[in-house]
């Protein structure tokens, strides 16, 4: 890389419910010292500097060749801090923090002139959430600091939830590896933002609408609109993507599985190699197909094919196929971010195919 020289990424093993306080503090020393830390959070892997420390917080752009203008998430080991991170705290803000913190739920609130640039992308607010990870928490503590983490991946590629995957993205451009196994939600939090009139969710994640809803009453789902797409560059139209082209299938069950049979049979005779992302359901109708087949989960377990869906998305990139179809899972609870990164990862190529 020309960008950045290259060095060694160490990678040290953690328990994920009580992390060795040695490895925990090793990596502290690293992000005291403006270093980079990747770390397991409960959502995805994140890649750590000290918020308040601007060039560190530069150093995440460089080693995920990230553009500038797209802000990191600041994580915060209690409640609070939040209010060292806020100029003024929208009226929700402590109450959904005492709900939902630790958990999968950013807030977007108003920024306190102590937060550098770098990370607001120059911004007026700032993005804060309170991870529910043992490891991160303890990072956070040890560090004494609060810590910005975007995901700890190449920009634009799928979100890793292990520390293999960390690795493949970034060995030789951080410092050190945090391996605390796979992250047990497998999606990003949800990030909700505070400075609109009404609370409006910029990417859903692993906190659900319907859990906002419940005590926020109407909460605002972001379209795709341009200026939102400023607001939350993480919901630019191609992110979290494979490097294989991707095509995404909604409709009725009946619908998406003749559509994706007639797809896969096209294809093979075209010569070309596919793979379907499909539900556990699907499998007996579909495995007969000349293609390579991977169920993250049943459709009636949102959260387990949110779990599992990065893993299997990086698996089906590397399984040396031209192009693959994935199925839509519907909305409910952590579906509807499925929805959202599926769509992402297809680039926006989505078929409806009638309900
Ligand atoms: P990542 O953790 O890699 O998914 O990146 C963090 C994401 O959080 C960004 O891509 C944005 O979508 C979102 N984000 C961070 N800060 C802000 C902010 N101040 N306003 C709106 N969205 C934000
Ligand atoms: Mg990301």
């Amino acid at each position: 890389m020309s960008d950045r020289p290259a060095k060694r990424t160490r990678v040290l093993p953690v328990d994920p419910r009580h992390p060795d306080p040695e490895a925990v503090a090793e990596a502290a020393r690293i992000i005291r010292a403006g270093g980079l830390v990747a770390f397991p959070t409960e959502t995805v892997y994140g890649l750590g500097a000290n918020a308040l420390d601007a060039g560190a917080v530069r150093r995440i752009f460089v080693a995920k060749a990230r553009p500038a203008d797209d802000p990191l998430i600041v994580h915060i080991d209690d409640v609070e801090t939040l209010a060292r991170l806020v100029a003024e705290m929208p009226p929700q803000a402590e109450m959904l923090a005492r709900h939902f913190w630790p958990g999968p739920l950013t807030l977007v609130v108003p920024r306190a002139p102590r937060v550098p640039d770098e990370v607001t992308a120059g911004g007026p607010t700032v993005a804060v959430r309170m991870p529910a990870h043992p490891v991160a928490l303890a990072l956070i503590r040890a560090a004494a600091s609060p810590i910005a983490a975007p995901s700890a991946n190449r920009f634009g590629h799928i979100s890793p939830t292990r520390a293999e995957d960390v690795l493949s993205d970034l060995a030789g451009r951080i410092d050190l590896i945090l391996d605390g196994g796979p992250t047990p939600v497998g999606v990003e939090s949800t990030v909700l933002s505070l400075v609109a009139p009404v609370p409006t969710i910029l990417r859903p994640g692993g906190v659900s609408r319907e859990a906002l809803e419940a005590l926020l009453g109407e909460v605002r789902l972001a379209q795709q609109a341009a200026d939102e797409a400023a607001l939350s560059p993480g919901t630019r139209p191609s992110h979290y993507a494979p490097r294989t082209p991707m095509r995404l299938y909604r409709g009725s069950d009946a619908a998406v599985r003749a559509a994706l049979r007639q797809a896969a049979l096209e294809a093979h005779r075209r010569g070309e190699k596919v793979a379907l992302l499909v539900a556990e359901e699907d499998v007996p109708a579909l495995r007969d197909l000349p293609a390579v087949l991977r169920a993250p989960g049943s459709l009636h377990d949102p959260e387990g094919v949110a779990r599992r869906l990065f893993a299997t998305l990086r698996a089906l990139d590397r399984a040396g196929v031209d192009r693959i179809l994935a199925r839509d899972f519907g909305t409910r609870g952590l579906a509807l971010a499925v929805r959202d990164r599926l769509t992402r990862a297809a680039g926006g190529d989505v078929v409806e195919v009638g309900s």
